[in-house]
């Protein structure tokens, strides 16, 4: 397989909701026990707070499930043998089939599932040597020259145990030795615009978890009611987003409940809304009434936006210099337009934004919902 192939693969993203999978009448809310054990299984594979997220993601999936009376779909992760193409050890590697869209999709195109989410699983990391890629990668045939060069060179972020089963490493130290790799296998730009993009959205899926703290549950219920239920065409991710706006306009005068803060904070952040959230976070921390575990919890999440926006910073440098350079694909330029312009308004470079939702919405090839949304974000004036 060549770069550019591995390129185009890693961009494949269906834009068309499918939120509804009916499969006889109303539908089973239940798995079946094949989807439950594939589920357990992959639950055992994480580490604890990707577990502790995914349990969480799965519930939220779950209540949006019963408001739609939809059957969940889980998506599969399964595990084969393979060889490290530098140390030539053996390796477990994961294999994840994406089979739905239940929790909605991001405006910057994250894609979010019930069950485990697959890019937890799209880099794989050799805990020998470190080498890391996609599953294609551990196929390649390396030149001596650049194994000796990888083995030198590939740094942990964190010390690995060569022993351990690779489960147990941390996805975005995964993302960092893949990026590390990537540079000394010469991967082209736009393919680090996907990798660290996918990074950015495991930054944001990390530490969004709240306890059922009663006065978090209470306010969960009001949200619940304020915005309609999520139809068979809707997007679950919007709802959170619009129930965060409708809480924040619910508690102008009531500013020292924490909880109404902290349930804001939380339905911005899952959706990298972080210029939105961030105002709640810090009025979480200045208020004296939030429980000092709430306001850890909220420390570490606002610690995890600086992660996000790191790598989202390095997306948007690699897309701009393949636009500069002229190396991007052309099925991909349009859609990669648009998600500068979404990068360069989350971080909160307003030119950038502007110069890029001005080249996305010129470009013809970029898909209507898209297209929506990006003159959705130009009329927010970013
Ligand atoms: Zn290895």
């Amino acid at each position: 397989m060549t770069k550019n192939q591995i390129d185009i693969i890693t961009v494949h993203i269906p834009l068309k909701m499918v939120i509804a999978r009916p499969r006889s009448g109303r539908g089973n809310l239940v798995p079946s026990p094949k989807e439950r054990d594939c589920f357990v299984a992959a639950l055992l594979a994480m580490t604890a707070p990707e577990r502790l997220l995914t349990i969480f993601v799965s519930l939220i999936a779950f209540s949006t499930c019963v408001f739609a009376q939809e059957r969940i779909a889980v998506n599969d992760v399964r595990w084969q043998d393979g060889n490290c193409p530098v140390c030539g050890k053996k390796v477990k590697l994961a294999v994840v089939t994406a089979t739905n869209t239940t929790c909605g999709i991001d405006r910057d195109l994250f894609i979010r599932s019930a069950g485990p989410q697959p890019e937890f699983y799209l880099i794989d990391t050799c805990p020998n040597c470190c080498f890391s890629g996609y599953l294609n990668d551990f196929d390649l045939v390396l030149p001596q020259q650049v194994k000796d060069n990888l083995k030198k060179t590939l740094k942990p972020p964190h010390p690995i145990n060569p022993k351990i089963h690779q489960q147990e490493i941390a996805t975005l130290d995964k993302y960092e030795l893949a990026y590390q790799t990537f540079k000394i296998l010469g991967r082209s730009d736009e393919s680090f615009g996907w990798l660290t993009l996918r990074a950015s959205w495991i930054a944001r899926d990390l530490y969004c978890n709240l306890p059922k703290h009663p006065a978090i549950v209470d306010v969960l219920i009001e949200a619940g009611k304020l915005v309609p239920p999520a139809g068979k065409d809707s997007n679950p991710a919007e709802r959170e987003v619009r129930q965060a706006k409708k809480l924040a306009l619910h508690m102008t005068n009531s500013k020292t409940k924490w909880n109404y803060d902290a349930v804001i904070a939380l339905l911005y952040r899952r959706h990298g809304e972080n210029r939105s959230a961030l105002k709640s976070i810090d009025r979480i921390g200045q208020n004296k009434n939030t429980p000092a575990d709430i306001r850890d919890l909220f420390v570490q999440m606002k610690r995890s936006i600086a992660t996000e926006q790191h790598w989202q910073e390095l997306s948007a440098e690699h897309f701009n210099r393949a636009f500069t350079t002229g190396t991007i694909s052309p099925a991909n330029q349009a859609i990669a337009k648009y998600l500068l312009a979404q990068l360069y308004h989350r971080l909160g470079k307003k030119d950038e934004a502007r110069r890029w939702l001005n080249e996305a919405i010129l470009d013809r090839r970029l898909p209507a919902n898209l297209l929506q949304w990006a003159k959705e974000t130009q009329e927010q004036r970013p």
